[in-house]
């Protein structure tokens, strides 16, 4: 197996960090906060790299996760970034959810120096993550897939190559906005049954048997909303960075896209008045504000 390096120990990151650190191979591991990669090292089997420089330096595979993508190019830079030590033949897979301009533009400074690039963003979230399940939806060269397709598989249970660079970060925005229409006109619907007697148990217990159900219909409702529970898992900016991508997409690619645009605009709105912390199965509190109906 190839020697492997993993920068971003995050909510997702670091249970992907946690399979890739079993699966003996020789991991070197970089985050910003070093004191969270000191703990992690001393906990499992992998070497903390002080610099991106040194994480890279010598691995085969470079694994980013980091929030957005120009947080990844900002690692590139200097002496201590990837770009001075990763090495001809390396690949750098970013598994941030990241925009697929500045992806296409990582890709094009890796390949001055002979190294490859995917896109290659999760879904699945933390519990997939911990359960070594995640979907992986891969941009760039199919043949340099295949050769990395053992290492996403640590921790990846479906992996997709959706296309050429660039193409990962498209699908993973657009299912994101999914999710965030989803979330926002389910607590809608569930705010006017609530408004008309109409208890939001029932009213999901017939909607998760019938045409209208979805994921927030049939996990997040249920388990994080009626309990009230708002577990911290995703944050809700990071979310509004994804619907932002998705809208982006429609515009370059020319689409006429009201219900995207009009989605980024709702979750900027909900992301300004919830603050960085937020999850994002809170958005339900500020369709609730809006509404003045609790979910419960
Ligand atoms: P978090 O906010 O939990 O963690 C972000 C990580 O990135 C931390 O390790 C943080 O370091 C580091 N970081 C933040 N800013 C910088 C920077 N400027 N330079 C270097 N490192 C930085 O994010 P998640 O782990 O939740 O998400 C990571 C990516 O995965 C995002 O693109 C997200 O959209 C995506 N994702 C997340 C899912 C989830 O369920 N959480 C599901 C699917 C995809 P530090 O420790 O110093 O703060």
């Amino acid at each position: 197996m190839p020697t492997v390096a993993f920068l971003g120990l995050g909510a997702i990151g670091t249970p992907m960090a946690r399979h890739l650190a079993a699966a003996d191979l020789g991991l070197r591991i970089w985050n910003r906060t070093a004191a969270k990669a000191a703990a992690f090292s001393a906990e499992h089997r992998a070497i903390h790299a002080l610099t991106p420089a040194a994480a890279a330096d010598g691995a085969d595979v470079v694994i980013t996760c980091l929030p957005v993508s120009a947080d990844v190019e900002s690692l590139c830079d200097g002496p201590d970034g990837l770009l001075a030590t990763l090495r001809s033949g390396s690949v750098l897979v970013d598994c941030t959810s990241g925009d697929p301009a500045t992806s296409r533009r990582l890709a094009a400074r890796c390949a001055a120096q002979a190294v490859a690039f995917l896109d290659a963003p999760v879904s699945g979230g933390v519990a997939g993550a911990e359960q070594a399940a995640l979907t992986v939806m891969v941009g760039g060269d199919a043949a340099v897939l295949e050769r990395v397709r053992p290492v996403l598989a640590v921790f990846g249970k479906k992996i997709v190559h959706c296309g050429g660079v660039g193409a990962g970060d498209a699908v993973k925005a657009v299912n994101n906005a999914l999710l965030a229409l989803h979330l926002w006109s389910t607590a809608e619907g569930l705010a006017a049954l609530t408004q008309a007697g109409v208890r939001p148990e029932v009213a999901l217990d017939v909607i998760n048997t019938s045409s209208g159900r979805s994921n927030a219909s049939m996990n997040l409702f249920p388990e994080r909303v009626l309990t009230r529970a708002f577990p911290r898992t995703f944050r809700l900016a990071l979310l509004d960075k994804d619907v932002g991508i998705a809208a982006g997409v429609a515009r370059e690619q020319k689409v006429a896209a009201p219900m995207l645009q009009l989605t980024a605009e709702l979750f900027r709105a909900a992301h300004v008045a919830l603050g960085e912390e937020a999850d994002h199965v809170e958005v339900v509190k500020w369709v609730e504000r809006l509404t003045g109906t609790v979910i419960e």
